[in-house]
């Protein structure tokens, strides 16, 4: 089906969006769109969820609110004065934010020359973009809850906080000023919207037909081989999983050796479980995050020591709070995310078990039994996403944001030995996420025209 990783499962009346959940960065959506006339509205009708997100930390419960009045006044009440720090935080973001998309994420990143300008260097380093997430953030709040308010979008970036260059507070600008936003029907319609676009184009689709090969003739990929077929290639954008791609290709045709790919950083794998209840659970919100564990401990799981966490965060999304289209009348549709590192063992025992793990802490926290009201479940996870995406060690979000992995230093767009080959995708700049997946197609499509255009000039 069109999406990737951005699928859907539907079943018994239930729609489960089996990726993506969180819909932020609008302006990203609305600029892909109108690169073809046309507006996110004309295919999907968006809402602002408020509040945007319920915290559950271990000793109460918190809704962030969508408004930034009442969003100040929560950050005063944990930490008094921290309301007009977060003021300047949220200033300080906007702009790197701003930075960011006008001069840094909508560039191919083929050469360092394309940052080096005196406006964007001088801005660079007047914003401390080269400290990291960690200590930037605790120059303007102490609280430990709101220290995790602050650095949870940083876990969708795949390394921890002192890990991640503090640039990526920008992220604190699409969470806490762009706002979490949600396509009635799910974030599947996204999808849709895009795949009729396309079609709307004359872009013809193949499903279920896998590329087996990419077949050079001098130094071009000519043809594609596939599970059903051959295919003539004038230009080819490989935007599945990078590292599965360069397989594709012989040895000496490939930008990365197999140790470049064992020395990445991967972000997180996730383990998921799409859970159908016949009650509702009015304990919950769209968007549900259970911080009443041990950051540090399930941090170090992820990142220094490998293993599933013992007593992990977690994420749940239940969007049939606010959408009744998405579980029949009465019911609730549950999305639960662990973050888990990649390239562990996934057994079915171990799915059990946290699956157990993340009954319990539900139902304790929303004061409701569930478990005897389950009507359909179904689990996700390394093993998965492996057989589904060719996905490196079973990474959910691909490469991890870290200063060694960003721009010039992430996977290239372009094939440095292949004339006609392009990557496009999460592994590649700028990095996951939806709106950066989005991003990186009209980043590489611009590439690939110039480059046609060029041979047409020569030819
Ligand atoms: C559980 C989960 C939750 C997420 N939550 C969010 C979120 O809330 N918000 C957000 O913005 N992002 C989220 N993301 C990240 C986001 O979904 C991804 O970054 C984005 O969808 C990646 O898109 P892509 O096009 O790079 O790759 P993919 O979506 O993986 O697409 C690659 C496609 O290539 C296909 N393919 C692979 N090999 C071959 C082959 N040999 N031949 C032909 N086709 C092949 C795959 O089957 C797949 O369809 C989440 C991801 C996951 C997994």
């Amino acid at each position: 089906m069109p999406g990737g990783r951005a699928a859907k499962f539907e079943k018994d009346g239930f729609m489960f969006d089996m990726g993506p959940s969180w819909y932020w960065m609008p302006d990203v959506f609305e600029r892909f769109f109108a690169n073809f006339n046309t507006i996110p509205a004309d295919h999907y009708s968006l809402q602002r969820l408020d509040p945007s997100y319920r915290v559950f930390w271990q000793s109460a419960t918190e809704d962030i609110p969508a408004t930034f009045g009442e969003l100040k006044t929560l950050f005063d009440d944990i930490e008094p004065g921290a309301g007009t720090r977060l003021e300047d935080f949220l200033a300080q973001a906007a702009e790197k934010y701003k930075i960011s998309m006008e001069k840094l994420v909508y560039r191919p990143s083929l050469s360092l020359s394309e940052y080096i300008n005196t406006q964007t260097l001088s801005s660079l380093f007047r914003l401390d973009l080269f400290g990291s997430v960690h200590t930037h953030v605790r120059k303007y709040f102490t609280d430990p809850r709101l220290l995790q308010l602050v650095e949870f979008p940083i876990l969708f970036l795949g390394a921890l906080p002192q890990n991640t260059p503090s640039l990526y507070t920008l992220m604190n600008h699409a969470d806490m000023t762009l706002g979490t936003w949600y396509p009635k029907g799910g974030m599947y319609k996204v999808v849709e919207g895009i795949y009729r676009l396309a079609l709307s184009l004359g872009v013809e689709f193949s499903f279920q037909n896998e590329v087996i090969s990419m077949e050079l003739r001098g130094s071009s990929v000519s043809r594609l081989i596939t599970a059903r077929g051959e295919y003539e290639a004038d230009s080819v954008i490989a935007a599945c999983d990078y590292q599965h791609a360069e397989q594709l290709l012989p040895q000496e045709y490939r930008n990365y050796s197999n140790n470049y790919w064992q020395s990445r950083k991967m972000s997180p794998s996730a383990l998921v479980y799409y859970v159908g209840l016949n009650k509702k659970v009015d304990a919950l919100e769209h968007h549900n995050l259970f911080f009443d564990a041990s950051f540090a401990d399930h941090a170090n799981a992820l990142y220094s020591n490998p293993a599933w966490p013992a007593d992990p965060l977690m994420y749940v999304c239940c969007p049939s709070r606010t959408d009744e289209t998405v579980a029949p009348a009465g019911c609730e549709n549950l999305f639960i995310l662990i973050p888990t590192p990649p390239g562990l063992q996934d057994t079915p025992g171990i799915r059990d078990q946290y699956f157990d793990i993340a009954m319990r802490r539900i139902e304790k926290r929303t004061g409701t039994n569930i478990r005897e009201n389950i009507v359909l479940k179904r689990s996700y996870a390394h093993n998965d996403f492996i057989t589904d995406y060719h996905s490196f060690k079973g990474n959910a979000y691909g490469l991890a944001n870290t200063l060694g992995q960003t721009a010039i230093l992430k996977p290239s767009i372009r094939n440095k030995k292949v004339s006609n080959l392009w990557y496009a995708g999460q592994l590649t700049v700028p990095g996951p996420g939806l709106p950066p997946a989005l991003i990186s197609g009209e980043i590489v499509a611009r590439q690939v025209l110039k480059n046609i255009q060029k041979k047409a000039i020569a030819a």
